[in-house]
This record gives C-alpha cells, structure tokens and sequence, in this order.
C-alpha cells in the first residue's frame, strides 16, 4: 500500500478484525468487537513468511514490511520468529506499527528491538484523557503504558516515530497538548508526527482539528513534530451516509478499474477497510484484479 510514511508499505495484518487492546474513538476500522489482552498466535507465523517469501519472489520490493493489521499486531505472540524469519529473507527494513500499550511487557518489547522503526501510538496527556479516547482494556493502565513507551526508548537502537493523534475539543487544547508533549520529552522519540481524523468514523461526533491549529500545536513538541495527516477529505460525508459499502465500491468499479487507494480516497474510508472489501469482492467473483504499471487495480 502506498504510505506518506513509509512509502510503498508491504503490509503484514497480524491480527483477525478486530483483536485490539484499545478502543479507540477515531478508529477508522470500527468498534473493537475483541479487545483483548490475550497473546497468541492469531495467525501461523510458518504460513506468513511462505506468503512473504511469495511475494517478494515477485521481485516489487516495498520500502518498508510493516507489522500493522485489523487491530493491534503485539497481540501476536510470534513476533520475534516473524521478524528474524523476515530478517533471514530480505533487507528490506521492518516497521512496526503499535499502539504501544504493551511495550512494558518484555515478551513484546524483546521481539520489536530487532525491527528497523517501530511507530507507537499516545494520544493522552493523563488517565481521564486516555480512558476517553482509547478506551482501553481495564487491564491497561496509563502509567505502566507510558513506562513501558519510556524503557522501550531506553533500549531500543532503532528510530522511533510517537503518533499521536489530535481530535478537536477534545485533546486538542493547549493543556492537554503540553502533557502529551511533556511525556514525549519522557519517551525522546526521534520524530513526533501529529495526526487527526481526517474523516467522521463510524461513530460519534468526532472532529478533526483544522491544519493551522496543528501546526501551531506542533511548536510544544520536544522532538522534531510534524503533520503527517491530509485533512479531511470531500469523500468523508460518503461514508458517513452509512449503506452498502461493497455495493458502492462495486459501483465505482463498473465506472472504472480502480486501486485500494482510488477507493479509500473516492468513499474516504481507510486503505485497509477498501482493501477488505474489494477482496472480498473478488473473492465472491464481482470483481478481478489486473496488475499494469505495477499497481493492482480491481476490475467490475
Ligand atoms: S489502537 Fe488502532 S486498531 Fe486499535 S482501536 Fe485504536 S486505532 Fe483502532
């Protein structure tokens, strides 16, 4: 998938929809409907590095493999045989893509210091905050999560890029902002990259926080801060009418071929979400894909 981040990320989903520790209000993948603590092996680490190994035997190198998936990938518990399987395969660096709410486990943190970047998540200055917009497990508790993303630092030789993201009237006042960004003084992250929810998700009033205003916000940040989100697009009040979102997906292929990132863009739904639903499109046989100029694109 093409990343503003990562630039063409080969993505690997680690977790079924939705396993997560958290449930977060801008979730753009929905409500959590497992949130869990449970470690295991979601998926059989053997079968994703033959997959893997499939892939770049394509000879298409991504810039990045990057441990993501319909949840949160520390609740595999096979991490450190998938990134040493992935290590003995290819060059190509690993990035893990976290909500960190378990770094201060050593069985997670052990397994991610051999990754080349990992992007951990902190989107609250305190508990209350924390609690209102991650909603966590109730095993989950602030402080130890925020230890965890500190001694994670202390150890790990590899970059770190702290996410946090940004709702408006919500976490987005000048207060709420300087915790955050005081714990980002804790945790020495070598980049902080501000986000917001560039589109409605599926639930709540949850308000994006106009560019400006984050790039004022960015000046209380330590470390080197940057915006890494888009903005809301024009296509976010497509989703937000709610329907069939395979059969609109399905109508935009009868107009033309489109990628999984026509898709996110045209609907304003997330990569992974359009990626899901045109798969199994073509899964059910209503839609094929083609590969031209290096890009799949799905066909009506
Ligand atoms: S941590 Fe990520 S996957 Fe989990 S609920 Fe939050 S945004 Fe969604």
């Amino acid at each position: 998938m093409p990343s503003r981040r990562l630039g063409r990320s080969l993505g690997i989903d680690l977790v079924p929809f939705k396993a997560c520790t958290y449930d977060c209000i801008y979730c753009q993948l929905g409500r959590t409907t497992d949130r869990t603590l449970k470690r295991k092996e979601y998926v059989p680490v053997d079968g994703v590095l033959e997959e893997l190994a499939r892939k770049l035997s394509d000879g298409d190198a991504p810039d990045f493999i990057s441990l993501a998936g319909s949840g949160e990938p520390t609740l595999h518990d096979g991490l450190g045989r998938l990134i040493s399987g992935i290590k003995s395969m290819t060059k190509i660096p690993v990035a893990a893509i976290t909500n960190g709410s378990l770094l201060w486990d050593r069985d997670v943190a052990e397994p991610l210091m051999s990754a080349d970047l990992v992007i951990p998540s902190l989107d609250a200055g305190d508990a209350a905050m924390f609690g209102r917009i991650n909603r966590p497990h109730p095993g989950i508790d602030f402080d130890r999560m925020v230890r965890g993303l500190v001694g994670f630092r202390q150890k790990y030789r590899g970059r770190i890029w702290l996410e946090v993201m940004l709702l408006d009237g919500l976490n987005d006042s000048e207060p709420a902002v300087r915790k955050i960004a005081e714990l980002a003084g804790r945790i020495r992250p070598d980049r902080v990259q501000l986000n917001t929810a560039a589109r409605p998700p599926a639930e709540g009033a949850v308000r994006p926080v106009p560019f400006c205003r984050m790039r004022e916000l960015t000046n209380l940040f330590p470390a080197p801060a940057e915006i890494i989100a888009s903005g809301p697009g024009k296509s976010a009040k497509v989703e937000s009418e709610g329907g069939n979102q395979g059969e609109k997906i399905l109508a935009m292929l009868r107009r033309r071929p489109c990628t999984a990132e026509d898709v996110s863009k045209g609907l304003g739904i997330h990569r992974l979400a359009a990626l899901k639903e045109l798969e199994a499109l073509a899964k059910k046989g209503e839609a094929r894909k083609a590969e031209t100029g290096g890009s799949w694109f799905y066909v009506a």
